[in-house]
């Protein structure tokens, strides 16, 4: 993408609303615009970098034997009332009424509905077990929308529903997404810790969040340093073997949310290792057993002849929150830092003397070799290039003046280190690559 054709608009000044840095720099950089409260445009940069993140979680899930679906947004409130949500889930549903005054709601989570997609077809045990996804936008009326899409009232989740026909199977489900959660989000960039977690209003009995340590964080924190010291994507899993011993490795380290934390197993960590820190839930899931499909009537027969009530699990990722987070945990003064994972373009050619033969020819030679880059074509000075170049956050920045196109150097910055070099076009690509 050449910039001086680009829809990649920046501010100069800090918006006064936006109170963390995440904040203020998706807005300064230009990845979002917010158009009500709680409620965001997603603008090219930004756009990139959801569709980034949004692709690993498909890819992870994939692998973890999920299978992805759509559903809608609206809803009926009639599925809500058969789980007797309807009435408990409170304000943060937005309620809704079609030209028949029939109920509907932008849904918040999708147990209801996909159970209903579900007891429509399955009928047998050979039926199960299935893990469905989709990757869609929800809305909750937040009581306090803040931090950009951190928590805004509309964002995007990533969420998938487990049905099985046993307890033991229900919990091998769980350990799929437990380990294909910790791949994700270490594919990501980001270090994501598991720890015990409270089930809320989804219901059940086994619950773990998972949770980015940073100092804006929303929840306290308690976790040992030998977890925070584990490697999510040494060895890639196999997930149709047991997976108890993989999973038990990493719940066997403390680690709770503040509504979870036991001081006295707290006091048993050793005290150079204990961790207290503020972190960002940026994935959540649950076992809940027979919950929605015992109410809602999904059953199917059992290898016996006689009806069984699948096991269930649901399994959310914050896909818009993501975005937020990894510039919470990369970014300086100068602005963000993108991980190579998630980067909207891998690097920016910035020519310092657009209209000088030699410098376009190099850069023209550099930006066409370079997958996923962006040419700063733009007649500017070096200073206003620099300055965007490192706000919004690309890996890479490929400097190309008249000296070095003269001598057929380039030079080459690591957004992340602030390491530069001079170094030949080619190994400039060698590099990147
Ligand atoms: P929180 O505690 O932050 O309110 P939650 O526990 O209500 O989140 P879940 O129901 O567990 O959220 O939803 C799954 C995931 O969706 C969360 O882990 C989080 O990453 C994301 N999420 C939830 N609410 C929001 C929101 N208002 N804005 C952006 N992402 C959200
Ligand atoms: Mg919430
Ligand atoms: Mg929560
Ligand atoms: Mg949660």
């Amino acid at each position: 993408m050449r910039l001086s054709r680009a829809f990649l608009p920046t501010l100069k000044e800090t918006p006064a609303e936006a109170t963390i840095a995440s904040h203020r720099l998706m807005l300064r950089a230009g990845l979002v615009r917010q158009t009500s409260a709680g409620i965001y445009a997603w603008l090219p940069l930004g756009w990139r970098v959801l569709q980034k993140i949004e692709q690993i979680v498909r890819e992870e899930q994939d692998r973890a034997g999920a299978q992805e679906i759509l559903m809608p947004t609206i809803q009926s409130a009639e599925l809500w009332r058969q789980s007797g949500r309807y009435d408990a889930y409170g304000p943060e549903m937005l309620r809704l009424r079609d030209r028949h005054d029939r109920e509907m709601l932008f849904g918040p989570t999708n147990e209801e509905m996909v159970t209903d997609i579900f007891r429509g077809f399955a009928k047998s045990y050979r039926d199960l077990p299935r893990n469905l996804y989709h990757i869609q936008w929800k809305f909750r009326d937040e009581v306090r929308p803040r931090f950009g899409v951190m928590r805004g009232r509309e964002f995007l989740m990533k969420d998938a529903y487990s049905f099985d026909l046993t307890k033991d199977g229900a919990q091998h489900s769980y350990r799929q997404m437990f380990l294909a959660y910790l791949r994700t989000f270490a594919r990501m960039g980001l270090k994501a810790v598991p720890m015990r977690a409270d089930t809320g209003p989804i219901g059940g009995n086994l619950s773990h969040e998972f949770i980015i340590l940073a100092e804006t964080g929303e929840s306290q924190v308690f976790v040992s340093q030998d977890l925070l010291d584990m490697n999510a994507l040494a060895g890639a899993p196999d997930y149709g073997a047991d997976l108890a011993p993989a999973v038990d490795a990493w719940t066997s380290h403390y680690a709770a949310t503040e509504e979870m934390h036991d001081p006295a197993a707290w006091e048993q960590v050793p005290e150079a290792k204990r961790v207290s820190a503020r972190g960002i839930e940026v994935g959540h899931i649950f076992y809940f057993g027979t919950k929605y499909s015992a109410t809602m009537g999904l059953s199917v027969q059992g290898p016996d002849g006689k009806p069984v009530v699948p096991e269930m699990g649901s399994y959310g990722i914050g896909v818009s929150r993501l975005v937020g987070a990894t510039i919470e945990a990369n970014h300086d003064e100068a602005g963000i830092k993108w991980p190579d994972a998630v980067a909207p373009f891998k690097a920016v050619v910035i020519n310092l003397k657009q209209g000088d033969t030699a410098c376009d020819a190099l850069s023209e030679r550099m930006y066409a070799a370079i997958p996923e880059a962006l040419y700063d074509d733009r007649t500017e000075r070096a200073g206003p290039k620099f300055a965007d170049a490192d706000l919004m956050g690309h890996p890479w920045q490929v400097v190309i003046g008249p000296r070095g196109a003269a001598n057929g150097v380039v030079e080459l910055k690591r957004r992340a280190t602030g390491e530069k070099m001079e170094v030949s076009p080619e190994d400039a690509l060698a590099k990147i690559q």
